[in-house]
């Protein structure tokens, strides 16, 4: 069986190890429009914080990988929120080594990828870099990708691991659920702990825990991004902003100073240094990010939904753009299928996005192999990925979908609020961080795609 990928993102990458390992006698590509993160000096996004069911999901595919982000992360199980006023609400459980096996992992975008792709020796060479793909269609017998430079390649599965704008998307849908601006940009980036002042520095040096400092305007976030003790530790920041225009991503940090400081230049937190006032902890990461040292460049990362989608696969048909014919049918092979946030766009909030990516890609591949018979002949092939097909959106969807809405949901509250309402909302924080982890976080954190996958074909997890 051929299979493309198009994506080499966190769920294009998953999923290549996860058919690797359950599927050997696959042949797949991978395409992607971008250079190789090992060979460019390129930021690829922000910090970004993988959770316990993500890291479970990547023990099974990736091993190697996992360790390698584990070792140069910050592991916390934690988040401690405050007003503005640097008053302590309370501290929400964020999904403890001790209940999961394993903590959250604050760690950067690209040492997530880079981990991926030195998973198997020879990853990086596999993936065809610099290779865009502007359309992707389905015929009785295959499906196709045609790339920039007008060749096309043909495949038995092709799947779209190619993220929030995704291009295969349109193979099942046209324009129709293309992603919009929320009117919300993420800021952030990370700063050496050597800029800041030497009480600052010394006093977050032993943050155990990840911060989300909220006010009338917003939500400030801060954690560290190396293990405790590091000595090129760095301070993760993130904030949002609502802005009307999605801002060129050139924007000089200068220029988004005064906004910053409007917005934060008044906030306290236990991290203030006592010796000048002017030197609070979100005075300085807002005064070093603007100033602009190039290593301590930051991002704007404006926010792309896209509706929730009715199907991931094309068994339910096709759009005109993605059939041979260029006719929209109401029916289709399955031979395309989306992963990651392609089908799912994810906000932030929760910090799902990698886990739930990751999670996709070995459920697929689970599929593919228990329908698969040894040896198959053409139409054997073609009923399993149908059967896949199926199966997948049944075992994700409402999982994810679930997922999505309380992210969404959660984004929503970062808009601007009244007095009363932050009043209210100091409250309920306080409340909820009475909530045992077990009610909060098990369904989402304890999830095993193994156990899930099993239980659906009504197989034991030993035969998977
Ligand atoms: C501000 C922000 C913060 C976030 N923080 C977190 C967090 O802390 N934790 C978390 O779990 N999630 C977080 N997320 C969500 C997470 O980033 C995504 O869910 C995750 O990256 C999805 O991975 P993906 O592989 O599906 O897509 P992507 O990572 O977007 O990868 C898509 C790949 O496809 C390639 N591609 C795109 N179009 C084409 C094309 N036409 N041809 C060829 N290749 C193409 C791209 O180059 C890219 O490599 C955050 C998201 C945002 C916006």
């Amino acid at each position: 069986m051929k299979i493309i990928i198009i994506g080499a993102g966190v769920g294009g990458l998953a999923t290549y190890h996860a058919i690797r390992k359950h599927l050997p006698s696959a042949t797949v590509e991978i395409y992607d429009a971008h250079p190789s993160p090992l060979q460019s000096d390129k930021i690829i996004g922000g910090g970004i914080s993988v959770g316990p069911n993500g890291q479970r999901t990547m023990a099974t595919i990736a091993p190697s990988a996992l360790s390698s982000i584990r070792d140069h992360g910050f592991e916390f199980s934690t988040f401690a929120f405050t007003n503005q006023d640097g008053k302590l609400l309370g501290e929400f459980p964020f999904g403890s080594k001790e209940r999961y096996k394993y903590g959250q992992i604050m760690t950067t975008r690209s040492m997530v990828n880079k981990a991926l792709l030195l998973e198997d020796g020879e990853m990086d060479g596999k993936v065809h870099w610099n290779l865009k793909v502007t359309r992707v269609w389905e015929t009785d017998d295959a499906a196709w990708a045609q790339f920039e430079d007008g060749t096309a390649q043909k495949c038995d599965l092709l799947i779209g691991a190619d993220g929030a704008r995704s291009q295969t998307r349109n193979a099942l849908f046209g324009e129709e659920y293309k992603p919009y601006y929320n009117g919300l940009t993420g800021l952030g980036g990370f700063i050496p702990l050597s800029c800041f002042t030497p009480f600052t520095r010394d006093a977050l040096q032993n943050a155990t825990t990840g911060s989300i400092a909220m006010g009338r305007v917003g939500g400030f976030g801060y954690s560290l991004l190396e293990p405790l003790n590091s000595s090129t530790q760095k301070l993760n920041w993130f904030s949002h902003a609502e802005i009307d225009e999605v801002l060129p991503s050139d924007t000089p940090r200068i220029d988004l100073m005064p906004l910053l400081m409007d917005r934060h230049g008044s906030w306290k937190s236990k991290y203030d240094d006592p010796n000048d006032p002017e030197k609070t902890l979100f005075r300085q990461i807002i005064t070093i990010a603007c100033e602009g040292k190039e290593d301590n460049n930051w991002l704007l990362l404006p926010r792309f939904y896209t509706p929730l989608l009715p199907h991931w696969t094309s068994i339910h048909g096709l759009s005109k753009e993605g059939s041979e014919s260029k006719i929209q049918t109401s029916q289709g092979g399955g031979r395309i299928m989306l992963v990651g946030d392609s089908a799912h766009a994810m906000p932030p909030e929760g910090a799902q996005g990698v886990s739930c990516a990751v999670e996709d890609g070995l459920t697929l591949a689970l599929l593919l192999k228990h329908y698969l018979p040894q040896d198959s002949s053409e139409s054997q092939q073609d009923e399993a990925i149908a059967k896949a097909a199926k199966s997948y959106e049944d075992i994700r969807m409402p999982r994810v979908n679930k997922i999505l809405v309380t992210a969404k949901g959660k984004a929503d509250r970062k808009r601007q609020i009244g007095w009363l309402q932050d009043k209210i909302r100091e409250i309920s924080v306080w409340v909820i961080s009475w909530i045992p982890e077990s009610f909060m976080h098990d369904e989402i954190f304890g999830y095993d795609v193994e156990v899930h996958v099993a239980k659906y074909l009504g197989v034991s997890q030993d035969s998977l």
